[in-house]
């Protein structure tokens, strides 16, 4: 039998490319169905992630208008990442097999042949690389590929070069929904899933339309949030440095000691303001990131539902499941 594919879109403020890409992910999605690789109950989800625009509006007609598309409406943002998993889970109780791909026409749609060609090869999770970067702006590509040398740097390993255009099964999918917490970085997450994966290489498109969400400051929150959600390691370094410290002024109380008993004490005051200002300025930085790790705890326990669906289009509800699903604090139907 030939698997249920759902293709996982998520929007923001997207009207403008919509309708440029809309008829390519359905083309894409005809010509797997016609080559007998995907089922035709296929089905391309889109997410929207509380457009103020008319996202919604235009995902419901193209619903209306083709039973290949279908869509859920978040009850606000929630943010790329979390509007992403809301279409993967609400995707992997109707779907063999899942690819998220941005909405933007920037990932190559032709990688999903190879793609859903591993997945039949028995791969749970296909990664999805950019092969280059030709037509990112310098500053992107700079940016980006500092990003992720920077992340693996701080212990959060990512595959290189892969944002979250992937192919997912429904049974990889279900295991990650066990992974309950609130700060989610999806792209480095899934890796600790397992099972047998693989990567396929595409080249990455400019945007065909409207504008990137991902300007320098949420690039840095969102690698922020990647690191303190996948690894402790810069508490480490603040360990580290800390002895360090301790260590330089050990040999300075010796040397102190020593020219003290020699008679010529070290005189200035400024040397001895500047380490004081020099240390405070770190050790606030230190309590910064640690405190960064606290707020994350404290986010954590609360637990509050990483999305909540206020509307969807285009799809039967799955066995057993009402439309108004949220996430994050429900408990899961499903066993240890
Ligand atoms: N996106 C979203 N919610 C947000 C911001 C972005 O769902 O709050 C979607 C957006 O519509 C797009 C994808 O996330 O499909 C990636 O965003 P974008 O193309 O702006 O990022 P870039 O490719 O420039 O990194
Ligand atoms: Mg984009």
């Amino acid at each position: 039998m030939t698997p249920v594919l759902y293709i996982v879109v998520p929007c923001y403020n997207e009207e403008k490319v919509l309708p440029l890409t809309s008829p390519m992910f359905l083309k894409k999605l005809l010509d797997l169905a016609s080559a007998g690789k995907i089922s035709r109950d296929s089905r391309i989800l889109f997410v929207n992630d509380g457009s103020k625009d008319g996202t919604w509006k235009l995902i419901s007609s193209l619903s209306d208008l083709n039973p290949h598309f279908a869509g859920i409406s978040l009850s606000r943002n929630r943010g790329h990442q979390n509007a992403l998993l809301a279409g993967l889970m609400y995707a992997k109780d109707r779907a063999d097999v899942t690819i998220s791909i941005d909405c933007d026409g920037q990932d190559d749609i032709n990688a999903m042949d190879q793609m859903i060609d591993a997945y039949l090869d028995g791969a749970d999770i296909v990664y999805g690389v950019r092969s280059d970067r030709k037509t990112d702006t310098f500053f992107k590509r700079t940016t980006a590929q500092g990003f992720y040398k920077f992340l693996n740097l701080m212990g959060a390993e990512v595959v290189y070069n892969h944002a979250d255009y992937r192919l997912m099964s429904a049974r990889a999918l279900r295991e990650f929904a066990q992974f309950k917490e609130v700060n989610i970085f999806l792209r480095g997450m899934v890796p600790l899933v397992g099972f047998k994966s693989t990567s396929v290489y595409y080249e990455r498109h400019e945007r065909l339309a409207g504008k990137s969400h991902y300007p320098l400051k949420k690039m840095l929150a969102l690698a922020f949030n990647g690191i303190t959600s996948l690894s402790i390691k810069p508490i480490r370094i603040i360990t580290g440095f800390g002895f360090l410290v301790a260590a330089i002024s050990l040999v300075g109380i010796v040397w102190s000691v020593i020219m003290g008993i020699l008679q010529s004490p070290t005189g200035g005051w400024a040397s001895t303001v500047s380490i004081m200002c020099f240390l405070g300025g770190i050790q606030l930085l230190s309590l910064g990131v640690i405190g960064e790790y606290v707020g994350k705890i404290y986010l954590e326990t609360k637990a509050r539902p990483r999305f909540i669906i206020s509307e969807t289009t285009g799809e039967k509800p799955a066995s057993g499941e009402s439309t108004g699903e949220s996430s994050g604090s429900a408990p899961e139907e499903k066993g240890e």
